[in-house]
């Protein structure tokens, strides 16, 4: 356990992006960390990849009406977490592919953002059962390289503010693959649970829908006698 990281594994970050998949992805694989940091003055993006337009159980809700509501929703939660911006790629729910498509929208938005560091889903993990979540983690991934070479696709560089590509940070999150920083979160449960419920649609009852978010942050933090940690898998770049 020597080599684990906390919140110093971000020392050095100034801009983040994170590359999710769905609304409310980002709030609860990572809204603690997103509130620690912002709080520490760093200026937070954030990329949802598909609309979320499949999210309900519903039978009477039609899919544009729902990706709206869902728009909505994650912008009540940026304003929570104090996220700078939102961006959403338009692909619908269920159907995410890490296509050369969805490579270049990714690589638009680091150059953009100029982020120094990515937070996203970790492909590899072989317990990553949903589709949209590898596909929206490998997108991410294979877009750093290309968003840092000026012959990929040079028409994005001539967006206003755009320049090329300059992460230097990669986290991946939603893994179980040998993570190594561990961000105790108790100290901003609260904002983290209101960021999360700000996705009504998602959690109608509120708190008893999210049983399963402090579960999972309780077992990542039991072993080093955290009462809440969200964890990380830091990929090694240059
Ligand atoms: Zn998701």
């Amino acid at each position: 356990m020597n080599d684990l990281a906390g919140l110093e594994a971000f020392a050095n970050v100034k801009r983040l992006i994170v590359v999710a998949a769905h609304p409310d992805d980002l709030e609860t694989m990572c809204g603690g960390t997103i509130a620690l940091l912002v709080a520490q003055g760093v200026t937070v993006f954030s990329v949802n990849c598909t609309l979320g337009d499949i999210g309900t159980q519903e039978s009477g809700i039609v899919r544009p009406a729902l990706a709206a509501t869902r728009l909505a929703e994650t912008d009540d939660a940026a304003q929570v977490l104090g996220i700078k911006q939102t961006y959403n790629l338009g692909h619908h729910d269920g159907e995410l592919e890490p296509n050369l498509e969805l490579r270049a929208q990714i690589s638009r938005l680091y150059r953009i953002t100029q982020a120094d560091a990515l937070f996203t889903f970790d492909p590899y993990w072989t317990g990553q059962i949903h589709p949209d979540h590898r596909a929206a983690g490998q997108a991410a991934l294979d877009a750093y390289m290309p968003s840092k070479m000026p012959l990929y696709r040079p028409e994005q560089l001539s967006e206003n503010g755009a320049g090329l590509g300059c992460l230097q940070k990669i986290f991946l999150f939603s893994t179980d693959r040998q993570p190594n920083v561990f961000v105790d979160v108790n100290s901003v449960y609260g904002t983290k649970i209101a960021a999360a419920l700000a996705h009504r649609s998602q959690f109608p009852k509120g708190e008893e829908n999210l049983e399963w978010m402090k579960t999972l942050d309780t077992l990542a933090g039991a072993p080093i006698n955290m009462t809440y940690a969200e964890r990380f898998k830091q990929l090694d770049v240059w």
